[in-house]
């Protein structure tokens, strides 16, 4: 929803949930953890309120722990933390399980995948950043691909069922070799809402 009309929210959301979207993606932006700000509370409420699908919300903030409770009673399904940030990630997870959503773990395009291997049980997604965070528009970083290839390994030699979320400058030529590599979300923000028709953009994108 980063790429979303603010000025105009209702009808964004109501176009996504027209689509077949699965999910409404929220980015939280501090501009401490990331050089930018982006929304808080009162827009995650607003969303939740008219939205018909899961709020999925990346929490590109410091000290996150912090926030968890209110994310759950603003109506948030999935919840990603950064592995970058958490000091006790494994506790991290744990606290935003225990308050009734899924945990995801973010990495930023830095991280290599493998120092996920211990934290991939308590997880139920991993959110692989395909731009540096902060800003909605950046075009993709190639090596995406490899790390989301090494990171359905690490999950199918672990017998898990570990969702991958990729975030960032997705669009639909780079999508079929993302679901390709071991993707199962894809995160399209520009590409859809940049569109003539984002409705449509969405439907192209559910193909591959
Ligand atoms: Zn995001």
């Amino acid at each position: 929803m980063l790429s979303a009309n603010f000025g105009n929210l209702d009808k964004d959301i109501e176009m996504v949930n027209n689509s077949q979207a699965g999910w409404f993606h929220l980015d939280i932006m501090d501009g401490v953890f990331v050089p930018n700000i982006s929304y808080g509370f009162p827009v995650v409420k607003a969303i939740a309120k008219k939205a018909k699908k899961p709020l999925d919300a990346h929490l590109m903030i410091v000290n996150p722990d912090k926030y968890l409770k209110e994310f759950a009673s603003a109506g948030v399904e999935y919840l990603s933390v950064h592995y970058e940030e958490c000091k006790h990630l494994h506790r991290t997870l744990q606290n935003i399980k225990s308050l009734g959503m899924k945990a995801g773990v973010a990495i930023n395009p830095h991280t290599p995948a493998e120092l996920l291997s211990d934290i991939l049980q308590y997880a139920n997604f991993i959110l692989v950043m395909s731009v540096n965070p902060g800003f909605g528009g950046q075009s993709f970083i190639e090596s995406t691909y490899g790390k989301i290839e090494k990171l359905r390994n690490m999950i199918s030699k672990q017998g898990l069922d570990t969702l991958i979320e990729v975030d960032g400058g997705v669009n639909k030529e780079n999508a079929p070799l993302l679901v390709k590599s071991g993707a199962n979300i894809l995160v399209a923000g520009n590409s859809v809402f940049g569109s003539p028709n984002p409705e449509f953009a969405i439907t192209e994108l559910g193909r591959i």
